[in-house]
């Protein structure tokens, strides 16, 4: 059977083909600008690349043109072959905990949620509603970032605000993240030779967006991100933690109305606010050049990093492991290294010469008297929602 994941952007379409069980990738690819100028679908297949500018005036015709695509191009005999799609949908609110088969429920349900996640759910429900008029007999899975994130206690998901907020408008933390900080940690059990039940860690998911869990016996008990996925770690362009007064104050004195401070706490803060660049790289190739402001913004980065990881801690009571996913966690040794120099005194110790070796695969990378395993492993969400929506269609 092959499986279609598929995670819709509001201007872009990712996809990967897989064929299950065995969770093989046949072909991956992107359509970008959707709805803009210069719209182009790109499919990489067999060690081979296709690409066709096409005008997509929407995620209906854009996925239209890929289902054609995948028969014409041999990858697919005929799309009967396709067991199910399954998409990534942001936000699952307080409905989901698990991944769900949709129907017009579910797809009801991810329409109320469009406030909690309005960037999000509008672009993810076009996918779901695209495929539905295009493959009708096909099922369809919704996997949502928020369920993993689900068995936090009140304490940890409450706000200290009105009651109101949170019985009224649903106002609680969320996490997002949820499909890899779940993924690396059921790795993370296997390379350990242990169960999940069997582990406490903390993962930490580092890439555009950034987001650290605290997972308890394999359950994820707290998080960074909150009502939505701006709260928490310095990120790529959005600020993570501030003083809520900020907002009232710019508000008031520095002119900002809701909607700018909207776009610049997502847009224009976090690594692109303190030094102008959003990418670690350009970050760190700033940095050993000399350049303060970048400096500054890799030294705010790891020092907002290190209270979560030490909050953490606290929180478990124990811990066996510190897991680094995503493109910062797992190809930034010198992230890696300024993080847990800082962590000695919780029995984190880092081997550096397994810290710079390069590699893509899961590794381990702390010293052998380390009292906390470290371990870096590259994270693989497609991959859990192929396997996800295959189990509930199977
Ligand atoms: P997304 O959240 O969009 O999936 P990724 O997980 O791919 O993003 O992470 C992107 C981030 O990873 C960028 O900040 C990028 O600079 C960083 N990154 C990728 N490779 C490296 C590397 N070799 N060293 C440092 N940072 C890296």
């Amino acid at each position: 059977m092959k499986v279609l994941v598929l995670n819709s952007g509001s201007s872009s379409l990712k996809f990967k083909l897989y064929t299950m069980p065995e969770a093989r990738v046949l072909a991956r690819g992107l359509i970008e600008r959707i709805g803009e100028e210069g719209s182009k679908i790109h499919i990489y297949y067999d060690e081979k690349e296709h690409e066709h500018a096409r005008p997509f005036r929407n995620h209906h015709e854009a996925l239209s043109a890929l289902i054609d695509r995948l028969p014409e191009l041999g990858i697919l005999e005929s799309m009967e072959e396709l067991g199910a799609v399954g998409h990534r949908v942001v936000h699952g609110g307080e409905a989901y905990s698990e991944p769900v088969l949709v129907d017009e429920k579910v797809r009801a349900t991810i329409r109320q949620l469009i406030p909690l996640a309005p960037l999000h759910n509008p672009a993810n429900l076009e996918g779901i509603e695209a495929m539905a008029a295009l493959l009708p007999r096909t099922p369809q899975v919704a996997v949502f970032d928020t369920a993993f994130h689900q068995t936090m206690p009140p304490e940890a998901f409450r706000y200290a605000v009105p009651e109101e907020w949170y019985e009224r408008f649903h106002v609680r933390r969320y996490g997002f993240h949820g499909t890899s900080h779940y993924y690396v940690s059921r790795k993370l059990a296997r390379h350990m030779g242990r169960t999940v039940e069997e582990l406490d860690a903390i993962t930490l998911h580092l890439g555009n967006g950034a987001s650290a869990c605290a997972i308890q016996r394999g359950k994820s008990i707290e998080t960074s991100m909150g009502l939505t996925p701006l709260e928490g770690l310095v990120m790529g362009t959005r600020s993570g933690d501030l003083d809520p007064a900020i907002l009232f104050y710019m508000n008031k004195y520095g002119e900002r109305s809701l909607d700018d401070l909207d776009r610049e706490l997502n847009k224009a803060s976090g690594l692109k606010g303190l030094c102008g660049s959003n990418d670690m790289r350009t970050v760190l190739e700033r940095m050993e050049a000399g350049d303060e402001k970048a400096a500054l913004a890799f030294d705010v980065f790891v020092h907002r990093l290190l209270k979560y990881v030490g909050a953490y801690a606290a929180t478990l009571g124990r811990l066996d492991a510190l897991v680094f996913t995503g493109g910062i966690g797992e190809h930034s040794a010198k992230v890696r290294r300024a993080l847990c120099e800082r962590l000695k005194i919780l029995g984190i110790c880092l081997d550096e010469e397994r810290n710079t070796t390069p590699s893509t695969e899961a590794r381990s990378i702390h010293a052998d008297g380390s009292t906390v395993q470290i371990w870096v492993i590259p994270t693989d969400e497609e991959g859990v929602i192929a396997r996800e929506s295959y189990r509930l269609v199977g």
